[in-house]
């Protein structure tokens, strides 16, 4: 039995989102330090804000400020904080529901440990230094023994609003592939590609999953496929990605490789975007070093006849 394979992965895109009027409201507010809520037909003030209300689905836009002092409804400790995450020290995730509010904000809350938070504590914002309109524009929440705070009455009229916000997304992962996959790998890394057969229905899965979605039943035995195949569907892009060095546009397109009964993906090089088609015979094409080939190009054969395709579709 090859070895199962394990290995970092991190999953990283920049999100870029406009804002309608409430959440451009709420967020230009943070950056004034004024917290806005909205007010729903029943009476219910809403912080975060919503553009709907989210039990009639009627669009409410009354937008009203709230106190920056709170009271904690629930909360969790963070022994551990990662990279990006509020405070680099541990602290608490807290629901915060700000007086005025009917509804609790998520935040951090800085305590020195788990046994100074409860529920029903009192807190107030800390504001950032520096303000952009971003929910960091909260820094996070202290304990307050306070009075509650007097909201000034804003109506969420600003000038210059901010209008979109480019949140960065992370996720950070130990993969482990499993049996099946460590197997499709080992094989990649001799540039050869292996699927698994299904004991009963007899398809030939690649890359494997380790069972049968149709039968579900365990899949082990090996079958090598390709490595030429046949572009069953594809489409254009024409979206520039961010870091990926390709220029558009370019075809992306599933490939059933040779003995294989799914497609499969990948980039299609060696001929104009627009005379690529259902049916193209390719053969891929590795770069040195590479561990997946870097794209597939024409195999120089006949289109294949559409019936040896139609089922892998
Ligand atoms: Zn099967």
């Amino acid at each position: 039995m090859p070895e199962v394979l394990k290995a970092p992965l991190v999953v990283e895109f920049p999100f870029t989102r406009s804002l309608g009027p409430v959440q451009s409201a709420f967020l230009t507010g943070l950056r004034e330090r004024v917290v806005l809520g909205v007010k729903t037909g029943d009476g219910r003030t809403l912080v975060p804000p919503v553009e709907y209300d989210p039990f009639t689905a009627e669009e409410i836009r009354d937008l009203v400020e709230v106190a920056p002092t709170g009271t904690v409804t629930t909360w969790a400790w963070n022994h551990a904080p990662r990279r990006g995450q509020p405070l680099d020290t541990p602290f608490a995730w807290v629901l915060v529901r700000l007086d005025g509010a009917d509804t609790a904000l998520l935040h951090a809350l800085d305590a020195p440990g788990p046994d100074a938070v409860r529920t029903g504590m009192r807190v107030r914002i800390r504001w950032a230094g520096r303000r952009s309109g971003a929910i960091t524009d909260i820094a996070c929440f202290e304990p307050y023994d306070g009075e509650p705070a007097e909201p000034a009455g804003h109506t969420g009229a600003f000038e210059d609003r901010v209008s979109g916000i480019l949140a960065p997304a992370r996720l950070d992962y130990t993969y482990t592939p499993g049996r099946a996959q460590s197997g499709y790998l080992h094989a990649l890394a001799e540039r050869r590609t292996v699927g698994e057969r299904c004991p009963s229905c007899h398809k030939v899965y690649v890359p494997p999953r380790g069972a049968c979605p149709t039968c579900g039943v365990a899949t082990s035995e090996q079958v090598e496929v390709g490595p030429r195949g046949t572009v069953t569907t594809f489409c254009i892009v024409n979206i520039k990605a961010k870091n990926l060095d390709i220029e558009v546009p370019y075809v992306y397109a599933h490939i059933a490789l040779d003995g294989a009964d799914l497609a499969m993906h990948g980039r299609i090089g060696g001929i104009p975007y627009d005379q690529v088609r259902m049916g193209l015979r390719v053969e891929p094409v590795w770069t040195d070093g590479a561990r997946h080939p870097d794209h597939f190009r024409p195999a120089g054969e006949p289109d294949a006849d559409y019936d040896t395709y139609k089922e892998l579709l």
